[in-house]
């Protein structure tokens, strides 16, 4: 039996930083090369919020430029990383009677690849996305990471792609970078605290967290993926975070490792 793989949230941030090497992506870099090597990695993404819940099946997902302004290098990623149907069949299973649908149009984007181009430069490990279904609420999505946490058994990596903190209409893009807001920091300390704590109900609920949390989280796409991550976490497992900062006043760049 292969070793139980942690589950990782990252806060991806910028789409450049997929084309950037800094603190974080050498970061990401150095997560990649310390825990032990995935047979296929399963990727919930804040940027694929849709109705209902998808899963990609195809053997060669398309790799998706899904954002608008940015420098024509990015547009020229490729992330060639292979699928995996079988994969997305057994998700399917595991979360029946959720109806999963097999997907064979959408593919990896950027909160997947910008982040996976620096864990597995090499793209050699199939990348399977789950969507995230946008009209359910916290709790669905905690359970569903709850129903798939058997994989970490299976030598599947789990990866929420997100940012716990994520306010676009404070972020300060290409000024002087400023010092992270007051809310923001208060926000990311409260919701560690309670991670290492196991308050998942608040966290869950978190717009009851006051009002940090709403300046934090605006829309759920991008804190909803750390649900997932913290729905894997067994009773006594350890929690930690091996990437911290934020960008642009208002990006929480935390990651969360489960394991
Ligand atoms: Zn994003």
């Amino acid at each position: 039996m292969s070793e139980v793989l942690p589950t990782i949230f990252f806060g991806h941030g910028n789409p450049m930083n997929a084309v950037t090497n800094n603190r974080y992506t050498e970061a990401w870099r150095k997560i990649g090369r310390q825990i032990a090597k995935p047979k296929a990695i399963l990727s919930i993404s804040a940027h694929w919020f849709v109705s209902g819940t998808g899963i990609t099946v195809s053997t060669a997902p398309r790799t998706i430029h899904d954002f608008g302004g940015f420098p024509r290098e990015l547009y020229q990623v490729r992330y060639p990383a292979p699928g995996d149907p079988d994969l997305a069949r057994r998700v399917q299973q595991m979360l029946a009677p959720l109806p999963v649908v097999l997907d064979d149009s959408w593919g990896l984007d950027h909160g997947t690849w910008s982040v996976l181009a620096h864990v597995y430069p090499e793209a050699e490990i199939p990348v399977v996305q789950l969507s995230i279904d946008e009209g359910q609420p916290g709790f669905f999505h905690f359970e569903v990471g709850r129903k798939l946490a058997p994989l970490r058994e299976e030598g599947i990596l789990i990866v929420g792609s997100g940012n716990l903190v994520h306010n676009l209409h404070a972020y300060a893009w290409g000024r002087q970078m400023p010092d992270p807001y007051d809310w923001a920091i208060r926000f990311e300390t409260e919701a560690k605290q309670r991670m290492l704590a196991s308050e998942y109900k608040s966290l869950i609920n978190y717009e009851s967290l006051g009002p940090e949390a709403i300046l934090s989280v605006p829309t759920p796409d991008h804190y909803l993926p750390l649900l997932y991550v913290l729905g894997t976490r067994q009773e006594g497992e350890s929690i930690h975070f091996p990437v911290e900062g934020v960008d642009g006043g208002s990006i929480s760049m935390l990651t969360v490792q489960v394991g």
